[in-house]
Formats: structure tokens, C-alpha cells, sequence
């Protein structure tokens, strides 16, 4: 290699290696997508019939999350009730939240519920979400729920089933 090539590999090197220091280096933050213009952005009414949730999971055992999954297949169908799931919580009516509130979860289901814009319900989804379900002592576990936030509903099973979740979730949405 020549020693014009042998320089402008090196610096090939530096600035591929200056990338990757930059990346790996990056801290990771949340990034809340700021609310629209209060003046501008007309929000539905709640009782319109469709309901927008945003589930989070704060310490299930994904029972519940099974469940909850069937009633969006074929033969359940929740979204021709006009119920309906969405990533972003700025996008939804409220929350749907499953397990018990675990220590690293308490914080981020807060912030859930922050981005979410009012009016907004609560739905505590199984008997965990609802009264911890036996596992209040167990390590890592901040409580239940309803400790944290209002609940508006509790759809009480370990698991619901689909068809309550249903009926529930319908009682809400005026469908
Ligand atoms: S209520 Fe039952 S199914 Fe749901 S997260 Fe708790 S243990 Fe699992």
C-alpha cells in the first residue's frame, strides 16, 4: 500500500471509529410528541362511539395481554365495536393497563398517562392491574393500579376473557 493510501485509510478509520464512539455514546431519552395547538386541534368527544386506547403492560404475565390480543381476531372482532389500539398515547382516549405496577414501570406509566390529553379514562385490565392478584409483596412490586392513577373501569379475571373485555370496554365506548 502506498503511503498515500495508507493515509487515507487511517483517516477512513478515524472518522468510522469518531462514528461509532458517537453512537454508542448517545444517551437514549423519551421523546414526547408535543400536544397540537390548543387554538387549532378540535379533539372528539370521549363519548363519540369509538374508543382509542393505549395499553401498557406494567408487570404482567402476558395472560392478559393474550387475551386482550384475541379480541382484535376475526371471530371477536372489537374494532367493528369501534375499539381500537394506538402506540401513542396522544393518539388515544386513555389507557388500558395490565400487571402489577412494578418498580421500573411506575414511572413510565405515569409519563403514559401525562401524554395522554384530557378528557382520558383508566381501564385496569385483570385482577393483577385491579388488587395485585396475591402478588403485592413480591420484590420489585410498587402496588396496584389504582394506587397510582384514578381507575375509571376495572375488567376484573385472571384472565378477562375476550368477551368481557368486550362487553366492558363497549359499556365505555357507547357503541
Ligand atoms: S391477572 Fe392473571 S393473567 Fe393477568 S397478568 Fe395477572 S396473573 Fe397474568
Amino acid at each position: 500500500m502506498s503511503n498515500e493510501e495508507s493515509t487515507k485509510s487511517e483517516s477512513r478509520n478515524k472518522k468510522e471509529n469518531n462514528l461509532l464512539r458517537a453512537v454508542l455514546g448517545r444517551k437514549t431519552t423519551t421523546q414526547t410528541e408535543p400536544l397540537p395547538d390548543s387554538e387549532t386541534f378540535i379533539r372528539p368527544d370521549i363519548n363519540s362511539k369509538s374508543l382509542v386506547l393505549r395499553h401498557v403492560d406494567v408487570g404482567s404475565c402476558n395472560g392478559c395481554e393474550v387475551e386482550l390480543g384475541l379480541c382484535f381476531a376475526p371471530i371477536y372482532d372489537i374494532e367493528s365495536y369501534g375499539i381500537s389500539l394506538t402506540a401513542s398515547p396522544r393518539h388515544s382516549d386513555g389507557l388500558i393497563v395490565t400487571g402489577v405496577v412494578t418498580s421500573n414501570m411506575a414511572a413510565p406509566l405515569m409519563d403514559a398517562y401525562r401524554a395522554t390529553p384530557a378528557p382520558k379514562v383508566v381501564i385496569a385490565l385483570g385482577d393483577c392491574a385491579i388488587n395485585c392478584n396475591g402478588l403485592g409483596d413480591g420484590y420489585g412490586v410498587e402496588g396496584a393500579v389504582g394506587e397510582f392513577l384514578e381507575v375509571d373501569l376495572q375488567i376484573r379475571g385472571c384472565p378477562p376473557e375476550p368477551k368481557s373485555i368486550i362487553a366492558e370496554l363497549r359499556r365505555i365506548a357507547k357503541a
